[in-house]
């Protein structure tokens, strides 16, 4: 049975009591590896490890800083195979989705980073005759990170690489449910050159260890991805003692269908939004507002398209939907899935167990990909975040009933909407109360932009500079010249 350390002050340990956790295959449904259960003690000395190696770290060269972190990258892409066969054991998305977007964007969120505080400058303003004043931008000291699991090492590195390119060490937690990427790149951060102390990597339940790195006094900021839920809980300890917190919540997003759009493109953009990772991407469309004209036309492609998925081994190359990642997250769908029958949906397609692909997988925890239509916009089904292969799709009849039943919900992560017509592309995206607009595509990333929620899906901005300028401290000098 593997055995996953914790990375602390550049040493590989169990946690200090000596309790473990276990860590399931979702495709087979049984525990394959053990993880150190951490707790206050352990995250105690690595927030003492952190704030020790922070001066040092903060006054390194940003050059050599920007070395080493490209060399994490360059060791991430070295070790490809190896981090995508351990995230989709880990976490039952299809292998070849691992290989193909969840590592390469880790890799490319450290060459980002790594690249982009080589070029972050802070402002100069002349006030003539009478002086001038600038903007230092320092880092902070010790972050606290805590990423969730449906993205393992991909939304683990978007918060590691940023803090410490600015100059921070940090204190970062994977999700429990899927620590071993994590465990990975603290193997790769050692061999990489990253100083002792700068990156510490602690195992546990988010009770013990998230929770205690939330209070540290120490720990002066607090980078979050994971539910609204929580999101709420660390606000209400993070937010009296006056940290800066960058939070990244639930979604329940819609994707908006025109008549005027590319019909193929939509309906197969549509399908993809929906179901990619097994509906576990914060970003899945999950409410799917079709115009009316095109209504009939459109559920009968997506549902046909949709029965095309296959539900496999994450391991085989045809698979399109995988595993569940845990027991607890498959019994919740399949909740919503009854809820929705009593609400007097009617599902179309899945709304039941998949049948296990083969022998190997015969305990995973597999569901049938799901369309449900009938709903009303303010049914639990279509305001509550699910989180799986479950989708809700009803007609619109104008712009304007589909833009407000797109906003109807307390979320506002992303949305996505199909129309060849550049006016209403434009008009709609204006109106949709979400952080992030698609328009006739899904997923696109641009690490310059500024990533994130608004409403309850979230506070704070991950991509580009705002990463960075939430990971630093603005302090604004001035210099009288006159009199
Ligand atoms: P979660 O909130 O249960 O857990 C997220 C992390 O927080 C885990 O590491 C967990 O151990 C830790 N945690 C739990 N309780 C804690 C506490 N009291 N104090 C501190 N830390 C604690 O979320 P999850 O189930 O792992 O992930 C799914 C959720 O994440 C969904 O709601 C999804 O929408 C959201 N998500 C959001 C984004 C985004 O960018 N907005 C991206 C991915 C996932």
């Amino acid at each position: 049975m593997k055995k996953l350390l914790n990375y602390i002050n550049g040493n590989f340990q169990e946690a200090i009591s000596g309790k473990w956790l276990d860590n399931f295959d979702p495709a087979t449904g049984q525990v394959y590896a053990r993880v150190p259960a951490s707790d206050q003690q352990d995250v105690e000395v690595a927030v003492q490890a952190a704030s020790a190696a922070f001066p040092a770290w903060a006054d390194t060269p940003i050059g050599e800083r920007s070395r080493i972190l490209m060399r994490v990258a360059d060791l991430i892409e070295e070790r490809l195979e190896e981090l995508a066969l351990a995230e989709c054991i880990d976490n039952g998305k299809p292998l070849w989705l691992a290989k193909e977007v969840d590592i390469p964007r880790a890799a490319a969120n450290f060459r980002y980073f790594a690249n982009a505080v080589t070029q972050y400058y802070s402002e100069t303003y002349d006030m003539g005759s009478r002086g001038f004043n600038y903007t230092l931008r320092r880092p902070i000291g010790v972050a606290g990170l805590i990423s969730p699991w449906n993205l393992p090492l991909y939304l683990f590195s978007w918060k590691v690489a940023p803090a410490v390119a600015a100059g921070n060490t940090c204190v970062a937690k994977p999700s429990e449910v899927t620590p071993m990427t994590a465990f990975l790149l603290s193997q790769i951060c050692k061999d990489a050159g990253v100083p002792d102390g700068v990156i510490n990597i602690v195992h546990g339940l988010g009770g013990d260890v998230g929770a205690s790195i939330v209070a540290h006094p120490k720990v002066a900021m607090i980078s979050f991805t994971g539910s609204t839920l929580t999101g709420r809980k660390i606000t209400e300890v993070a937010g009296p003692m006056f940290k800066k917190l960058s939070l990244e919540m639930g979604g329940k997003n819609p994707n908006l269908v025109f008549a005027d759009c590319d019909f193929e493109k939509a309906v197969k953009g549509s399908v993809r939004a929906a179901f990619t990772n097994q509906g576990q991407i914060c970003l899945c469309g999950s409410r799917i507002l079709v115009e009316r004209s095109i209504y009939d036309r459109f559920v009968e492609e997506f549902v046909r398209q949709v029965k095309e998925l296959t539900v496999g081994d994450p391991l085989e190359e045809g698979t399109r939907v995988g595993a569940i990642v845990s027991k607890d997250q498959f019994e919740k769908d399949l909740l919503y899935m009854d809820i929705a029958r009593q609400e007097g949906g009617t599902i179309l397609t899945g709304g039941k167990a998949a049948a296990a692909p083969n022998e190997r997988c015969k305990n995973g925890w597999f569901l049938e990909p799901t369309v449900i239509t009938g709903l009303a916009p303010h049914c639990r089904v279509n305001q509550e975040e699910i989180f799986g292969p479950v989708v809700t799709i009803w007609p619109f009849d104008t712009e304007a009933e589909a833009i407000s039943a797109a906003n109807s919900t307390t979320y506002g992560l992303s949305a996505t909407l199909w129309t060849e017509n550049l006016r209403r592309a434009h008009r709609v995206a204006a109106e949709l109360h979400s952080g992030i607009v698609w328009v006739n595509s899904w997923l696109v990333r641009d690490l310059r932009t500024p990533f994130g929620g608004v409403k309850q899906s979230g506070i704070g901005r991950e991509g580009g500079f705002e990463a960075l300028h939430f990971f630093t401290e603005p302090k604004n000098v001035y210099i009288h010249l006159g009199d």
